[in-house]
């Protein structure tokens, strides 16, 4: 009896030509790491973001683990990371057997510059161009930005203090593809684009995907060759199995470019449509009953990859919200558990986290598909308003 439509958080869209591209690759008996499709792919995206080149990888967090290897992070070293985040975005300092010094979050819920800086001039040294945790003598090599659900992190903020403090920059734009600076010194820069370098998902739930998939970016020409050659298990030549570091299996595989081809060429229509579907729900909820919903930074072009409801004001908790729209059939979530309160960052070093605990606890994100209709969209929004009204 009940025929009430489930909606879902959000779900990839193979609206575009992914059955052609991905026939074309079974047909050619290129499935893995060679074959055409994946330079190309590699290209396709080095150019939306305006970079001489791409290094393609089988997921986000194997970009990351490239990223890091290649920014010089060393066992032993400390790398500053969010500690409101995916936790993907601080493993891979642990597969290099670094350590994160979690830093809190500003109102865009990316890493808070003040918080760097309080770090890097109170706790630290610069000794020569390396800078030096004061406490455990241990070296800060790179911090791990990440620009979170879409929203730019404080780039003008935090690369002055990076090159300062001679830090690498790694960005984590996993869920801000397309996203960019359309003000300020970085007009035009895309994330993932600022900083030494930086990485892209293509994850099922990203704004685009290749099932599994990622894509890494650098401002450096021979980090990009290095992080190829890791990729492919460091090997010396095509012709002969002659290695000269420990590689990884990290490529991404004909079939999965095949995918990404097709969804690049949709890609400024997906970020269309998640424009369109935000202003939507903003209308309608945003200082509704104490809602509000969370905004972007002003001077960029988000790609608003995920929307989020701000539920602080609210005489309803994050929980039973959820909770309602659940009962209704329509999948929401809350934003991650802080990372440093995990178990394998137990006893992790902290700096700032106040807003980040306090964020923690008041994020809802709702349904935020490229394919979501406004008629699902207003089914949402009407559950929500009914869900926080005055009893
Ligand atoms: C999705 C995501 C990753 C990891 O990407 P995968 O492709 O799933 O490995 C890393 N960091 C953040 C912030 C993410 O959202």
């Amino acid at each position: 009896m009940d025929q009430v439509k489930f909606i879902p958080l959000s779900v990839p869209n193979f609206g575009g030509r992914e059955k052609e591209y991905v026939n074309d690759a079974v047909v050619s008996e290129w499935v893995s790491t060679g074959g055409s499709k994946v330079p190309a792919f590699e290209k396709a995206i080095a150019d939306f973001v305006g970079m001489p080149t791409a290094v393609a990888c089988n997921s986000g967090t194997s970009g990351l683990h490239l990223a890091m290897l290649t920014a010089g992070v060393k066992p032993g070293d400390l790398v500053l990371a969010p500690t409101l985040t995916f936790i993907a975005a601080v493993n891979p300092i642990r597969y290099c057997f670094a350590d994160p010094v979690f830093i809190g979050c500003d109102d865009s819920l990316g890493m808070d510059p003040a918080a760097v800086r309080a770090f890097c001039e109170n706790d630290c040294e610069l000794r020569g161009d390396t800078l030096y945790h004061k406490a455990t003598g241990r070296r800060v090599s790179a911090m791990s930005i990440v620009h979170v659900f879409g929203n730019l992190a404080d780039m003008e903020a935090l690369m002055p203090i990076a090159r300062q403090y001679h830090i690498a920059v790694v960005e984590d734009a996993t869920e801000a593809l397309g996203s960019y600076y359309t003000e300020g010194v970085y007009a035009g820069k895309f994330a993932g684009t600022i900083g030494d370098v930086g990485v892209y998902s293509f994850n099922g739930n990203k704004i685009m995907t290749t099932g599994s998939g990622g894509m890494v970016v650098t401002n450096h020409p021979e980090w990009a060759a290095h992080m190829k050659h890791l990729s492919t298990q460091a090997k010396s030549s095509p012709d002969s199995y002659t290695h000269d570091e420990v590689g990884y299996n990290y490529r991404l595989t004909n079939l999965q470019a095949a995918l990404g081809l097709a969804q690049i060429e949709q890609l400024e229509g997906f970020i269309s449509h998640k424009k369109k579907m935000y202003d939507f729900y903003f209308e309608r909820l945003n200082g509704k009953n104490g809602l509000r919903m969370l905004g972007w930074r002003p001077g960029t072009r988000p790609n608003r990859w995920f929307f989020s409801v701000d539920m602080k004001d609210s005489a309803v908790s994050r929980d039973e919200l959820i909770r309602i729209l659940a009962e209704n059939k329509i999948q929401s979530r809350s934003i991650w558990d802080l990372i440093h309160e995990q178990k394998p960052y137990h006893g992790s070093l902290t700096v700032g986290i106040e807003k980040a605990v306090d964020y923690q606890n008041r994020i809802v994100n709702i349904p935020c598909s490229t394919s979501l209709s406004e008629e699902d969209a207003a089914r949402v929004v009407e559950v929500i308003l009914n869900a926080v009204q005055p009893r």
